[in-house]
């Protein structure tokens, strides 16, 4: 058995379940390699989530576009279809926001506080 994150509320479930114990999304067909990368896909047949056997994961849009990452040391990344990352989230818990430059517009800091630029 290995735990992958649910494709709608990221939080950890089994890989033999049948739907997410958390949000109730159903389970979608999921494939296993040789390698022990496990794939996710919707019943259209189209992938939308991946775990490398590093532990790294992608969430994928329904165009095939990488939208959210997380690396195996638990940096998180969300990213627009452009592939400019619009939010992030490091290991250390700072959240930050981007705009369409690159820009930080928001700051979250692991105490709580918030900021946010112009
Ligand atoms: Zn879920």
């Amino acid at each position: 058995m290995a735990l992958i994150s649910c494709y709608e509320c990221c939080k950890e479930v089994s890989d033999r379940a049948t739907v997410c114990p958390h949000c109730g999304a159903p389970k979608l067909r999921i494939e296993k390699n040789s390698i022990g990368m496990i794939f996710v896909f919707d019943e259209k047949g189209n992938e939308i989530y991946r775990k490398h056997k590093d532990g790294g994961e992608c969430w994928y849009n329904d165009k095939g576009v990488i939208i959210h990452k997380r690396t195996p040391d638990c940096m998180e990344s969300w990213e627009n279809e452009n592939g400019s990352v619009i939010h992030e989230k490091l290991p250390n818990g700072i959240e930050k926001w981007f705009d369409n430059n690159g820009r930080v517009i928001h700051e979250k800091k692991t105490d709580g506080t918030e900021k946010w630029y112009k």
